[in-house]
């Protein structure tokens, strides 16, 4: 509120003078030091009201939040108090939690809620080095992949909206990156823990997602793939046939990618190859959908912070504003993490199909569901 204690001193050195010039002169004087106080006034009054009001117009509030009203697992806008800078909980690479058998049958944070009643076989053989059994725990940054850089010049992938269907279409071969050599060579490093025989085969991918979609009034379980990504290749959930941490146990290549007993190229977690572009400071952009329509962005939340598992919600999403088809909108969205579960955990919306590769033949080990029931285990 200015300084008023400047302007009083400066009004009884005036007033010493009174005695020595004219009572005329004083008055004059009194005047003009009153418009220099009410000018002075003005001037630090909206010197504190503007930036306050900016932030008013700019900064959503927790009231304007449309969709269902967020329940106390659903709050993870970590906003220190006295700044507007986002802390989330700090990803550690060399010591991720192992998420073998982390799965739930209703929603919960930190699991995934799968459809499947069970899991037996498939995946690696063995644990690599880089799985701490004592402490459950495994380093990303020791890990090897599958070698090779094999080219996909036959991959399509097309992306079109009419305003309420989002139709994508694809045959799972990736657009813009390479993959390793599938079946596994026996002569490459990998071969030690893991013998994936398969190998990547073209698919045919048509999935019509709604382009606005909407929270369900419950959460949805996830069969084996979970979204389909930019690149056109499948997101699969983050188990192997196993019900192990595919992301942890599972030797992929170099983009994170491998096939399953169809030849389905598919990532579980999140792959490096991915196209996020976005700014420094600015939070991920778009990498995939997952299949209720709701998008899926990669590693960075609000102003650029890698985000957690634990900064998620039990689907491993959240709400606040992002860019979706061009507009700036308040909205839920999932985020690909580098800590287990990874990606989608639960489907928030209304999925349009639980799992697209169920309806091909040889399934190999692990399939011995109903024809109708919950789909096959993934790879
Ligand atoms: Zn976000
Ligand atoms: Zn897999």
């Amino acid at each position: 509120m200015g300084n008023p204690k400047r302007f009083k001193n400066t009004f009884l050195c005036y007033s010493s003078k009174v005695n020595q010039r004219g009572f005329a002169h004083v008055a004059i004087l009194l005047f003009i030091v009153m418009i220099g106080v009410g000018i002075g006034v003005i001037v630090l009054l909206q010197k504190d009201t503007l930036p306050y009001q900016s932030e008013i117009s700019t900064e959503p509030t927790p009231t304007t939040i449309s969709e269902s009203p967020p329940t106390p697992t659903e709050v993870m806008a970590h906003e220190d108090q006295d700044s507007d800078e986002v802390v989330y909980h700090t990803v550690d690479t060399t010591a991720l939690p192992l998420g073998d058998d982390k799965y739930a049958s209703s929603p919960q944070k930190g699991y995934v809620y799968t459809c499947m009643n069970t899991f037996n076989g498939g995946g690696a053989f063995t644990q690599g080095p880089w799985i701490d059994t004592q402490t459950n725990t495994w380093d990303l940054t020791q890990k090897v992949s599958v070698d090779g850089t094999v080219s996909w010049p036959n991959a399509s992938w097309s992306i079109s909206s009419d305003g309420t269907t989002r139709t994508l279409a694809g045959n799972d071969l990736p657009t813009y990156h390479t993959t390793g050599t599938y079946p596994i060579s026996s002569t490459d490093d990998a071969y030690n823990y893991d013998r994936n025989p398969n190998a990547i085969s073209k698919q045919s991918l048509s999935l019509s997602l709604p382009t606005n979609p909407t929270i369900a009034a419950n959460p949805q379980c996830v069969g084996g793939e979970v979204g389909i990504m930019l690149s056109g290749v499948l997101i699969f959930s983050a188990f192997d046939a196993g019900g192990r941490d595919a992301v942890a146990t599972e030797v992929q290549d170099s983009c994170q990618g491998h096939p399953q007993e169809s030849g389905y190229y598919h990532y579980h977690g999140w792959s490096s190859c991915l196209q996020d572009d976005h700014a420094e400071g600015e939070h991920s952009d778009l990498v995939g959908y997952a299949f209720d329509g709701f998008g899926i962005y990669g590693l960075k939340g609000e102003q650029g912070v890698e985000i957690s598992s634990e900064d998620l919600d039990e689907c491993h999403g959240h709400t606040h504003f992002i860019e979706w088809d061009g507009i700036s909108k308040e909205m839920y969205h999932y985020h690909m993490t580098q800590d287990f579960p990874y990606s989608v955990s639960c489907f928030k919306g209304e999925p349009v199909t639980k799992a697209l590769s169920s309806n091909q033949s040889g399934q190999g080990p692990g399939n011995n569901l109903p024809p109708n029931g919950p789909p096959p285990p993934p790879r």
